[in-house]
């Protein structure tokens, strides 16, 4: 029963024990119904919030749109200070939203600083490249005339998060989109409520520091109710959408419809090749953090291990013998490795899918099973489990967001990549080998078909600085690093007529 000192982080984060869940920068408000946040750590009930209603929804958006107007005339280097504010206010709150996202989510107390940090990371990457929103000069065919293409801010950016990064998401989103000159919209998970509203009190406190008006960073809590209100309008330009396949078809469906943009990232069903080659004291580290970290609710989370048949046995057993000194635990406490899953309905999902894999011919070499006792009164707290299956049963093709790892045979390494390519989710992947013709065949247009793909690390973990997001079921959306900036903004491309003259584009005579 102890504390970990939570009741302070929430306090410090002015996390209430009821809260209005709908902010534009100003006094919260909310009209719509209560939603209870639990802790799938202990079971207990850590806050209330009333949700959005539909007029509340318009409210924001009338706010946003007003905001918009103004905040896209601010420079963007000028945009970027208040972005490098924003990292230095996360950097004081660190502790506190580190541990509250540890405690709303599930997570261990590291794997939430370490989301915390990653928001530092892309506030820090979004401020130098609010100094290079760089567009393309090109010569025209035309004489005196000069081209060039520039980029301008979509207007206001819906971001609809997933409950296992309630936090980082956020901001990978919101850092590039406030330089880019846009307004945002967050409707955080309804599964972590909590961690939404702390991130909102703590750019209030930097946009009011710096005197801007309300509407720069609005936030609602809700369902999918308000969810889909969002999808379905016109005034949010563009939808970033990180959540399940199922809801992500819906959602890229009908922000298409309305001629909208959407960045869709969705799930994941990555696998890790173990060649012959392999270094096996660090892949067996790599697989197992990959497998039951953020207890196999990463999207990244490593799901299936594809083995070569000359060393699967010596793997098999060693992955045993690593699955059982994982201590299940408060996620607060620093010595446990795995906490809980976010509630009983994934416990339920877990299960399901253990009964399904063993139906199919799955042979269970770690049982899995739901913890029972003081320690587990959440009963939330599932075991690790590992099961030798093959590739093509319909359970090992489909996202269970759980710490179940599936691991396969093959015999030649074409043969592992085309398993490993064999899903319809396509988000990261991993090869363990000390060959370099092996990991360069793993990385060419032969190889893994994921948006990521590592050589000699694990699936989970990306930083920031790279695109993160996948192809196929995955969505195809990027966020984050790289050149993922051009999706906040939409691409204009202008020709100058310096002359007296009109010559026409392709030679073109239009004598009157
Ligand atoms: P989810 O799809 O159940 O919910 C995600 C969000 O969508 C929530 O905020 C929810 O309220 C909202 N939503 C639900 N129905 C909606 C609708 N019809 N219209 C609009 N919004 C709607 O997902 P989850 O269980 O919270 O998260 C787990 C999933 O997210 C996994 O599949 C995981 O792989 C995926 N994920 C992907 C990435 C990535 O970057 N690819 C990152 C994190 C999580």
């Amino acid at each position: 029963n102890q504390d970990f000192g939570i009741e302070k982080s929430l306090s410090n984060l002015g996390i209430q024990q009821e809260n209005l869940g709908v902010s534009t920068g100003g006094k919260y408000f909310a009209n719509g119904d209560l939603l209870e946040s639990f802790s799938p750590t202990d079971g207990k009930l850590i806050g209330k919030v009333t949700t959005a209603s539909s007029a509340d929804y318009d409210k924001v958006i009338e706010t946003a749109k007003k905001a918009y107007l103004e905040f896209r005339q601010i420079p963007a280097p000028k945009r970027g200070e208040l972005v490098r504010q924003f990292g230095l206010k996360l950097r004081e709150y660190k502790d506190d939203l580190g541990k509250l996202v540890s405690y709303e989510m599930g997570k261990s107390l590291q794997e939430g600083l370490g989301e915390v940090q990653e928001m530092i990371d892309i506030c820090d990457f979004a401020v130098g490249l609010s100094r290079q929103l760089h567009g393309y000069t090109m010569h025209s065919e035309r004489p005196g005339h000069r081209m060039y293409e520039q980029y301008h801010p979509l207007g206001i950016i819906g971001i609809i998060s997933a409950f296992n990064f309630p936090v980082a998401v956020w901001s990978w989103n919101t850092a590039l989109a406030w330089i880019c000159g846009n307004v945002t919209i967050w409707k955080p998970s309804e599964k972590a409520p909590l961690c939404g509203i702390a991130c909102q009190n703590i750019i209030i406190e930097v946009l009011k520091e710096n005197n801007l008006p309300e509407g720069i960073s609005t936030m609602i809590v809700g369902d999918h109710k308000i969810g889909e209100k969002m999808v379905n309008d016109k005034n949010v330009a563009l939808i970033s959408f990180t959540g399940s396949t199922r809801v992500g078809r819906i959602v890229g469906t009908n922000v298409a419809q309305r001629f909208g943009k959407s960045i869709l990232e969705l799930g994941g069903n990555n696998a890790i090749i173990f060649t012959e080659n392999a270094d096996l004291n660090m892949s067996i580290i790599g697989a197992v953090f990959g497998a039951v970290g953020t207890a196999g609710q990463r999207c990244t989370s490593t799901r299936r291990l594809i083995i070569h048949e000359s060393i699967f046995d010596d793997v098999k057993n060693r992955l045993v013998k690593a699955y059982g000194q994982i201590k299940i635990g408060n996620p607060l406490d620093e010595n446990n490795h795995v906490g809980p899953l976010i509630d009983k309905q994934a416990v339920q999902q877990y299960l399901d899918s253990i009964e399904k894999c063993k139906k199919e011919g799955g042979n269970f070499v770690v049982e899995g099973g739901v913890l029972e006792g003081d320690d587990f009164s959440s009963g939330c707290y599932v075991k690790p489990c590992i099961a030798e299956v093959q590739n093509s049963y319909e359970i090992v093709q489909h996202e269970t967001f759980a710490p179940i790892l599936y691991i396969m045979k093959y015999k030649t390494l074409e043969e592992a990549i085309a398993m490993q390519n064999d899903v319809p989710q396509g988000l990261s992947s991993a090869i363990m080998t000390t060959d370099m013709r092996q990991a360069e065949l793993f990385l060419s247009q032969n190889g893994s078909d994921c948006g990521i793909a590592n050589v000699n690390i694990g699936t989970s973990g990306a930083e920031i600085g790279g695109a993160f997001g996948g192809e196929k079921e995955t969505g195809g959306g990027r966020e984050s690093g790289s050149d993922v900036w051009k999706y906040y903004m939409r691409r204009q491309t202008n020709t100058i007529n310096y002359t007296d003259s009109l010559p026409l584009a392709q030679g073109i005579k239009f004598d009157l």
